[in-house]
């Protein structure tokens, strides 16, 4: 029996040591955290987990596997790819007034290098260090949905990014970090102005999705890493929700 576990352990070894970490051999390293850690993102991600503050501490490592690994990549792809497939079928009214509404923070642009001194989301919330991060203008594009901008441009959608971002505070800081990053052609950049200060993101943004369908805009689509970013009223004919098993935004 003793012989049989070391074998398996000189076997785990090995495959750990080779870069090659299946699902199941992770489970036995990790063990039922794993498995609760799995759960717990699903229940994020489908938002059966409501107004979650942090990440569990057991959690964190899975958390930071996921999001820096290839898994995140391969879920945007293919949420990009449904999208596309979407985009191909819209018959566009050639007005003009065919758009999408996009978030800003990572949904186009990535914030996980300010989240991995974070522990990934294991801290809570920091108003002051995010606005310091944000300042900076250092978010990487995150390069599927830079991919999916551009052919939504090109296809003649025009793009509206709808940012919780304080206007005020961030905005030349954004600008300027959206366009570093490749983020040009799109329609307008709307960030929180002061009448909008204090409300809830859902409240927020449609109140503006408002103002654009009375605009006339039809808004196609909508995608967000929140779930605040897709509801409430005129949240767009489709909308897409891409990962974020770091923070909940109300
Ligand atoms: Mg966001």
């Amino acid at each position: 029996m003793a012989k049989a576990r070391l074998v398996l352990e000189v076997m785990i070894l090995l495959v750990v040591l080779a870069g090659n970490v299946s699902p199941w051999v992770l489970d036995v390293l990790e063990g039922s955290s794993s498995r609760y850690c799995l759960s717990w993102r699903l229940a994020v991600e489908a938002n059966n987990m409501c107004a979650w503050r942090t990440v569990p501490p057991q959690c964190l490592h899975h958390v930071e596997n996921y999001i820096t690994g290839s898994q995140y990549r391969r879920d945007l792809d293919l949420i990009v790819d449904q999208i596309g497939a979407y985009v191909d079928g819209i018959d566009m009214s050639g007005d003009g007034m065919d758009a999408w509404i996009l978030d800003v923070d990572d949904t186009c642009i990535s914030n996980l290098l300010y989240y991995r001194g974070k522990r990934y989301g294991c801290d809570p919330y920091d108003a002051l260090g995010f606005k310091a991060w944000a300042a900076r203008s250092e978010c990487p594009a995150i390069p599927a949905m830079l991919g999916l901008f551009r052919r939504l441009i090109e296809a003649g959608f025009k793009v509206i990014l709808l940012t919780g971002r304080n206007e005020e505070s961030l905005g030349e800081a954004t600008v300027e970090n959206l366009q570093s990053q490749g983020y040009i052609g799109y329609e307008r950049l709307i960030m929180r102005s002061a009448a909008y200060r204090g409300q809830s993101a859902v409240t927020y943004k449609s109140a503006i999705r408002k103002q654009l369908v009375e605009q006339g805009y039809r808004i196609w689509g909508n995608i967000g890493d929140q779930w605040s970013d897709i509801q409430g009223e005129f949240a767009g004919n489709r909308t897409f929700k891409i990962p974020n098993p770091m923070y909940f935004v109300p």
